[in-house]
């Protein structure tokens, strides 16, 4: 995994929630029906207001590993990235395809918009319940292949709830400098 620094560089590990970030787009852990739920998607929904749930009922869901995008009503971001994650089953379901996808058609739909900064969540790894370092890899390797074979550069935030992801992001990170 050999990465230019340049692109590297761009990418920043932050602790906290996402709902504050000032960004272009925030990244929402969604689930296929689109309206709602628990973990960030809740939190998101709270903060961005009912505007967002009138929005999403006309999308008619997004099935995993798609994307889809919204404003962001009463949240600093302007838009919000909806992508429902796999749900971990074992491993043996297509599960890291499926995670690739959902960083990669949300990094599709910001370049579609000319986004300049995006924030993601670490996508599955709460209820989805998908295993915390391999899925801090393909959120990291996607968004990076993603920047290199598409060229696209955009500032990235891999901003996590927790203390575990925010160790695991940041050591991998450290460790594709050293590469
Ligand atoms: P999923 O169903 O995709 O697993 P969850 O929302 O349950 O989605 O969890 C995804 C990740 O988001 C977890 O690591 C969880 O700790 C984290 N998370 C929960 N709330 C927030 C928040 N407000 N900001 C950022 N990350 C959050």
């Amino acid at each position: 995994m050999n990465y230019p620094a340049v692109l590297i560089d761009r990418i920043v590990i932050k602790q906290g929630d996402i709902t504050g970030e000032d960004v272009d787009a925030i990244v929402n852990a969604a689930n296929p029906g689109l309206l709602g739920g628990g973990g960030v998607d809740g939190a998101i929904h709270t903060a961005a207001g009912p505007g967002l749930l009138q929005e999403c009922r006309t999308l008619g869901g997004c099935q995993h590993g798609e994307a889809r995008i919204t404003g962001g009503y009463n949240l600093k971001a302007r838009y919000i990235i909806h992508t429902p994650g796999p749900v971990y089953k074992g491993g043996n379901k297509r599960e890291r395809i499926i995670l690739t996808e959902s960083y990669y058609n949300s990094m599709r739909l910001a370049k579609e918009h000319n986004l300049l900064s995006i924030s993601f969540p670490a996508i599955s790894t709460g209820i989805y319940g998908y295993p915390k370092e391999e899925a801090c890899e393909v959120a990291v390797t996607t968004v990076l292949d993603f920047m290199k074979n598409e060229n696209f550069v955009i500032d990235v935030y891999f901003v996590l709830f927790d203390r575990e992801n925010t160790e695991l992001y940041t050591s991998f990170l450290t460790s594709l400098k050293n590469f």
